[in-house]
């Protein structure tokens, strides 16, 4: 094994012990946890902007939010009026469990049903690094091409929910949404699939609405 792979693993196993406690702690306490993931650009930020009101008037909803540098996104999930906290990776790539179990101390956890992670702008490394998470939903939009699915396998297997965005601009970008679908389902066909547009407003009460039935599930969850 070469040595640069050998760091890698260590690395990795150290973030998947903390990723477990995690998960454990999120059990515990009954939080649904989504780690939201796609290419920068995809408009996460704005689809949780969209659909957060709504569910934090049932339930308590934290956002924790990861980019290289400034708060911004953070900002504008406050000014929907949802906790948010930024975590700046000042470089890195993707968030990791210790930073996620770091930026827990900022909220009341005993009072929190659904904590969101939005991870950085990245479809690769994200994908190998569990943040202790109930399951990720990958975002695609659809200026980036509708072969995405397959040139970034790793991530779309690793998630149980695929969001094709801004799904009012297909018919401009020439982008075939079905294809795009096809390419997903052949890699991972248990995704769960939500075709959304901020702009229009279409499939955002649908994905609010499965995100409302996991945290449902979660709380009748006996955590045996
Ligand atoms: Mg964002
Ligand atoms: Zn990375």
């Amino acid at each position: 094994m070469s040595k640069k792979v050998e760091v890698k693993d260590k690395i990795l196993s150290k973030n998947q012990k903390i990723a477990d406690e995690l998960r454990e702690l999120f059990a515990r306490k009954k939080i649904l946890t989504v780690n939201f993931v796609s290419s920068p650009g995809s408009g996460k930020t704005s689809i949780l902007e969209k659909i957060l009101p709504d569910l934090s008037k049932k339930y308590k909803i934290c956002v924790i939010e990861g980019d290289l540098e400034t708060e911004n996104d953070a900002e504008r999930i406050r000014k929907a009026g949802i906790d948010a906290y930024q975590i700046t990776t000042g470089g890195a790539c993707h968030l990791e469990a210790f930073g996620i179990k770091k930026a827990l101390s900022n909220f009341d956890i005993d009072n929190i049903d659904l904590l969101v992670i939005e991870n950085v702008g990245n479809l690769v490394c994200p994908a190998s690094f569990d943040l202790g998470e109930d399951f990720k939903i990958v975002v695609i939009s659809t200026p980036e091409g509708e072969d995405k699915p397959a040139k970034y396998p790793s991530m779309i297997r690793v998630s149980d929910v695929i969001v094709i965005n801004k799904i009012d601009l297909a018919e401009y970008m020439e982008f075939d949404v079905n294809k795009c679908l096809e390419y997903a389902r052949k890699i991972n066909p248990r995704l769960v699939e939500f075709k959304t547009s901020c702009k229009t407003g279409e499939g955002l009460k649908e994905l609010a609405e499965f995100i409302d039935k996991k945290i449902i599930e979660k709380n009748a969850d006996t955590g045996c």
